[in-house]
């Protein structure tokens, strides 16, 4: 694919007008259709722009904030070329991503303040802003803090051992009391190891119709139940993410009636897939499930292979129920590339994780299509939401710097491997129609993506 597509945020700042776009800025709720001019990197009065400057025709399409994704996997530093910082940072544009937080179970895992500089270092040419999480204990090995002061200062914006919760009570206590008065939270991968053990993917009755070892909703909801209990205690953010059940969602219900400072993320996968796609399935959670619903060729596809695994239909729609009445914060999409060999093994064999950047949106859409979300709140999860939990802010007003995303809602696209930007494809969308194509990614100012 041509790179012709993609700028970076070391590019020029651009000037251009969007005549006539839809534009939907969930800060203040508003929804109208108007100019939208860009002078210098700057948003900008349309009467301010001089003569001849580009214009670009934005009937049907929809303006909106950048989108920010709380958990990326960039695969740098490592060496399995699944991803890398650029290529990540490329489907991120492609996906209206302006921000993306690399995730920090890397090779080596970023548990350091210079390997944290490493990465910001190669994000400053991107396609995106990059922003780093810090491990939460040494290596990721869960048995020493590392030092999360040191991280913060470093530019962490959160801190995680993804992959894993961190493993112990004490080790937990110690996180949260370290991080309290940081304003960073810890990001937590809520799954108990020992309710976890080789388990596959959700139990139930397509696992053992399957004869795959079956991961249980209480791997989950412990972990949640445990963090909620030490934010509690020590005053820290919790931030819980990729959550994937119903018991796990309600008990941040709860938490958040009390007004704790919990907050929380899903996939577009957790909320849109099923534990039914390893069986061949290709039917979203909300679509009637028949007798046609599965394709044997597709069943144990590896791509479907994900951890917290897919879901119960009905946690799925507990989930989008979760996005739609704001329990849920943000839509985060844990980007997670593997290269093929990783991929097309057995499904017990399969490393977990799927794409995601190029999809969310897409993903999104087609929820907001079967009316199960409105689509202010869709973008609002993507973009303000998100931001918010790492510090950022986002505005459509004029006099900021231009960070916006413009997609046509109801142009339709196969997902293709040969057009994806991300440098692996690893995902069961592969030859599903979605609605949904963005056409313009401006990211500081610069044109970061142009379809
Ligand atoms: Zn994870």
């Amino acid at each position: 694919m041509s790179d012709e597509r993609f700028g970076r945020l070391t590019d020029a700042p651009v000037t251009l007008l969007l005549a006539g776009v839809r534009v939907i800025d969930p800060n203040d709720g508003s929804d109208s259709i108007r100019d939208l001019a860009v002078l210098d990197g700057f948003l900008a009065d349309p009467a301010a722009l001089p003569p001849g400057a580009q214009r670009l025709d934005g009937t049907g399409l929809v303006a909106a904030p950048g989108f920010c994704d709380l958990h990326t996997h960039l695969r740098e530093p490592g060496a399995d070329g699944a991803e890398t910082i650029a290529s990540g940072a490329r489907a991120a544009a492609r996906g209206g991503f302006t921000t993306v937080c690399a995730m920090p179970n890397t090779d080596p895992p970023l548990d350091t303040p210079a390997r944290l500089a490493w990465v910001l270092e190669r994000g400053r040419q991107a396609a995106c802003r990059v922003r780093v999480i810090g491990a939460v204990t040494t290596g990721r090995q869960g048995k020493t803090l590392a030092d999360l002061v040191e991280m913060a200062d470093a530019g962490a914006v959160g801190f995680s051992d993804d992959g894993a919760a961190v493993p112990s009570h004490d080790l937990a206590r110690a996180a949260f009391s370290c991080l309290t008065g940081l304003d960073r939270p810890l990001i937590e991968h809520a799954e108990d190891a020992l309710l976890a053990t080789a388990s596959v993917m959700r139990a139930g009755p397509t696992a053992t119709r399957l004869g795959l070892t079956g991961w249980v909703p209480d791997a989950e909801l412990s972990v949640v139940e445990r963090d909620i209990a030490l934010a509690v205690e020590t005053g820290a953010r919790l931030h819980l993410t990729h959550l994937s059940t119903a018991a796990g969602l309600e008990a941040v219900r709860r938490a958040r009636a009390r007004g704790l400072p919990v907050t929380c993320d899903v996939t577009p996968h957790h909320m849109a897939l099923t534990d039914e796609w390893v069986a061949g399935s290709r039917q979203f959670a909300w679509e009637a499930s028949g007798d046609d619903a599965q394709d044997v060729a597709r069943a144990f596809d590896g791509s479907c292979r994900v951890n917290p695994p897919l879901p119960s239909r009905e946690d799925a729609l507990a989930l989008l129920a979760g996005l739609a009445d704001g329990t849920v914060d943000a839509i985060a999409t844990d980007h997670a590339p593997h290269p093929p060999e990783r991929k097309l093994v057995p499904f017990e064999e399969a490393a977990p994780g799927m794409i995601g950047l190029e999809t969310a949106l897409s993903t999104g859409l087609a929820a907001v299509e079967a009316e199960r979300l409105d689509l202010a709140t869709l973008i609002g999860a993507l973009s303000i939401r998100p931001a918010e939990i790492i510090g950022e802010s986002r505005s459509l007003a004029p006099g900021q710097l231009a960070d916006l995303v413009v997609f046509d809602p109801l142009a339709r696209r196969r997902v293709e491997a040969a057009v994806l930007a991300s440098a692996s494809a690893n995902t069961p969308l592969l030859g599903v129609e979605l609605p949904g194509v963005v056409r313009l990614t401006v990211a500081e100012g610069r044109v970061t993506y142009r379809s």
